[in-house]
């Protein structure tokens, strides 16, 4: 589903963030990245959704090279793709059914099947009574789960994951983690970037560590393999 071949990034400011990356992901995984602070797992996970751009290789998704499309491609691209924040990145302003069906609005669908996909998500991550709130009204990892269920409302192939537990505490992070399992086992593949050891040496998926911008470790059911 995924490839990524002689990857690398430099930033503008001469930081060299990804130094030679060779990954395949197959359609389905569950992948963790981790890894030090600053070792390149953001960067590794943002090239994905195009939100960054390699300075050289190629990132091949479903047969597509997303490195080379245009830019006007790109919202094509993210549709298919679902993205989650440590930070959620809700829109506080509108209600939670606004916010889940906001990112249906661009297909141009009908109030119905909007209302009824818009609850389907809901149920799935276990918030239908709390639609009609807003982000403020609701703990931390209620957002998460309305930010969830943002994601896979246009039913991506792929969901991608940057420390979506970060700031939230242990037992709200294995609530979170049950909805991704769930979503994983429908059929989506999962790619997330965590510093939760407890999550990953438990429930345990391959892990892909990174460090100074390279791959040092990618193992099949793998351990965190850090102290923290
Ligand atoms: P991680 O997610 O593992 O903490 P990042 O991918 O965020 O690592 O960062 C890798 C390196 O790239 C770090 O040295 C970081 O400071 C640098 N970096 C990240 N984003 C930018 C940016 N937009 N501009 C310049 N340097 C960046
Ligand atoms: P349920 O509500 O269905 O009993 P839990 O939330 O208790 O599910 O747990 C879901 C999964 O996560 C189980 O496999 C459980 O063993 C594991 N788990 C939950 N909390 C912890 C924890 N604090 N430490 C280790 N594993 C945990």
């Amino acid at each position: 589903m995924i490839e990524m071949k002689n990857v690398q990034k430099t930033y503008p400011n001469g930081v060299s963030a990804v130094k030679g990356l060779n990954v395949k992901i197959q359609s389905g995984e569950f992948v963790y990245v981790v890894g030090p602070s600053g070792a390149g797992k953001s960067t590794f996970i943002k090239m994905m959704y195009r939100e960054e751009k390699p300075t050289s290789g190629t990132i091949t998704i479903n047969g597509r090279d997303i490195a080379n499309i245009k830019d006007r491609k790109v919202p094509l691209l993210r549709r298919d793709i679902g993205v989650i924040f440590q930070d959620f990145k809700l829109l506080n302003n509108l209600t939670v059914f606004e916010n889940i069906a906001f990112a249906l609005e661009v297909t141009e669908e009908k109030p119905q099947a909007i209302k009824k996909k818009v609850m389907e998500v809901l149920e799935l991550v276990g918030l239908k009574h709390k639609v009609r709130m807003f982000p403020n009204e609701l703990s931390g990892g209620e957002q998460q789960r309305v930010a969830i269920a943002r994601s896979i409302v246009r039913s991506p192939k792929l969901v991608i994951a940057d420390e979506p537990t970060g700031n939230l505490d242990p037992d709200t992070s294995w609530e979170i983690m049950k909805i991704f399992e769930e979503i994983n086992s429908l059929g989506t593949t999962v790619i997330m970037a965590t510093h939760n050891k407890d999550i990953v040496n438990t429930l345990q998926h391959r892990v892909i560590a990174i460090e100074g911008g390279l791959i040092v470790r990618d193992e099949q059911k793998g351990e965190y393999g850090y102290e923290l």
